[in-house]
């Protein structure tokens, strides 16, 4: 059975020899990944089965064990991790192949290195790291600099939830208040965690701080925010959808979610934001760490989904995200 990675790998010299031709990627629609991390090396990273997700019963008798529901067992496509010091290159390799340009969150050194290795190809983001024990005077700093001279353009990923703190805290209101001065989008990750997260894996998580109607306070508070919903509030549909229905320039990314979480139940939770009439808001995202050929699979749920039009797709893949990010239109 071929791998995912065979099937890339002759894509990727498929496409190769077309570029070279043309000499340019311009035929390849542009994409935006709108949710990406400035990771080196993933040493913890398995192998990943996409879409299969089970949410396994676990028993503390036991210990700890597949705390994400991942699946490591045969399964086609299976997305392998880079090898040591491949990462970014290969990552930006597919970013090149595919025509993506993406938001790559991190520390601010890391992301200069990204950006560095492709300036064209990155937009770069950055937040204010954790709140319990942070210094927040020098954090507040970090991002007058960040989003100042050093020009980054996204106020993320913002991981309040793992720490089980509520976006609308007035602990960390002074960091959104700065990033809607400055006018800079702020990227927060609501919903998902995978099995097991607050009592296996990580015991400040609650699953009750990614629910999208926490923002309200933190919206009314500050009218101009603009707010990327990460991981679309899943699995809190009715409330996301209240939320984008109370504020109308807050956006949903479907990263992470849309390959870590069953196929049927992704396209599910993506249809019913677009049948709401939310398919303006939607943006792709892959939540990037470890797998170079998680770009191109997830890519391909968006472009082989039945229930959205060709122009769905586009605004999806591209346009949601040039209209958030206020990037110059490209033909
Ligand atoms: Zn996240």
């Amino acid at each position: 059975m071929r791998t995912m990675s065979a099937l890339l790998a002759g894509a990727a010299l498929v496409w190769a020899g077309s570029a070279l031709a043309q000499n340019t990627s311009a035929e390849t629609a542009p994409i935006i990944d709108v949710h990406m991390h400035a990771m080196d090396d993933a040493p913890w990273a398995t192998p990943v089965c996409p879409n299969q997700a089970r949410f396994e019963a676990s028993d503390p008798k036991n210990g700890p064990e597949a705390p994400f529901g991942w699946s490591i067992e045969e399964c086609s496509p299976k997305l392998y991790p880079a090898p040591k010091g491949q990462y970014m290159k290969m990552v930006l390799a597919e970013m090149e192949r595919l025509n993506v340009r993406g938001v790559v969150f991190g520390e601010p050194d890391a992301v200069k290195k990204w950006q560095a290795a492709a300036p064209a190809r990155v937009i770069p983001g950055t937040a204010f790291g954790r709140v319990a024990g942070g210094d927040a005077a020098k954090a507040l700093k970090m991002m007058e600099v960040a989003f100042g001279q050093d020009g980054f353009k996204v106020m993320g990923e913002i991981g309040l939830q793992y720490e089980g703190i509520s976006p609308s805290d007035m602990r960390v209101d002074q960091y959104f208040a700065l990033a809607e001065k400055l006018d800079i989008p702020v990227a927060i990750h609501m919903g998902t965690g995978g099995s097991g997260r607050a009592n296996v894996a990580m015991p400040t998580f609650r699953g009750s701080m990614g629910d999208p109607l926490l923002l309200e306070e933190l919206l009314a508070r500050h009218p101009k925010l603009r707010v990327q919903v990460m991981h679309a509030g899943y699995p809190m549909i009715d409330n996301m959808l209240t939320l984008l229905q109370a504020n109308s320039h807050v956006y949903v990314d479907i990263a992470g979610l849309i390959w870590s979480y069953p196929r049927k139940e992704v396209n599910r939770y993506i249809e019913r934001m677009v049948d709401a009439g939310f398919g303006d808001r939607v943006m792709y995202g892959t939540d990037q760490l470890a797998w170079p050929g998680l770009m191109a699979y997830s890519i391909g749920l968006i472009q082989n989904a039945d229930y959205l039009s060709q122009d769905q797709k586009r605004d999806i893949l591209y346009n949601n995200a040039a209209r958030f990010l206020r990037l110059e239109p490209v033909k």
